[in-house]
């Protein structure tokens, strides 16, 4: 089993929903246990900014699935609930991303870890901050 921790936003359709429902569809995958969640935080958007607030959470989970696998649930999970990529960074009825497995390092095409841009997203940082502490401490030390 490894420990590992999601960033979870929402900012179309009815956002506190759509958090609850992937929590739950979360919770429910093979392979998967929620141990933590942090509570939801409304936030700005980052990156491309004409759009609606988010809403955001993290999640700690355990897991019996490698990190690709992983991601392979959370995306199938997005996709399931209607998530549409039709612009970078753009509105999206839910965001799942992988912030931190263990305290891995990778760099591939599909997955890096930790997530590229968590250490320096408050929206990522201040709900994790709640649930891990000193994962968010690494995020935010570690030398990129
Ligand atoms: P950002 O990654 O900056 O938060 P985004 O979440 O809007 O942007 P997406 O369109 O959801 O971007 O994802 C694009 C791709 O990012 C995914 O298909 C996935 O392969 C890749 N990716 C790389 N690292 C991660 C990670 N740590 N967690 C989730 N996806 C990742
Ligand atoms: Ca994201
Ligand atoms: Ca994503």
């Amino acid at each position: 089993m490894a420990r590992a921790w999601l960033s979870l936003g929402a900012n179309l359709g009815d956002a506190p929903a759509n958090l609850a429902e992937a929590v739950r569809r979360i919770g429910e995958a093979d392979g998967v246990a929620v141990v933590a969640q942090s509570g939801m935080i409304t936030t700005k958007p980052w990156g491309k900014t004409d759009q609606p607030d988010f809403l955001n959470l993290a999640l700690e989970i355990n897991t019996a699935l490698e990190p690709l696998p992983l991601l392979d649930a959370l995306q199938a999970i997005e996709a399931v609930m209607g998530r549409e990529r039709l612009e970078h960074w753009g509105p999206r009825v839910i965001d799942i991303d992988i912030v931190a497995y263990e305290r891995l390092e990778m760099d591939t095409a599909r997955l890096t870890l930790p997530h590229r841009y968590a250490h320096e997203r408050d929206f990522v940082l201040d709900p994790l901050r709640e649930i891990a502490p000193a994962v968010t401490e690494w995020l935010t030390s570690r030398r990129r």
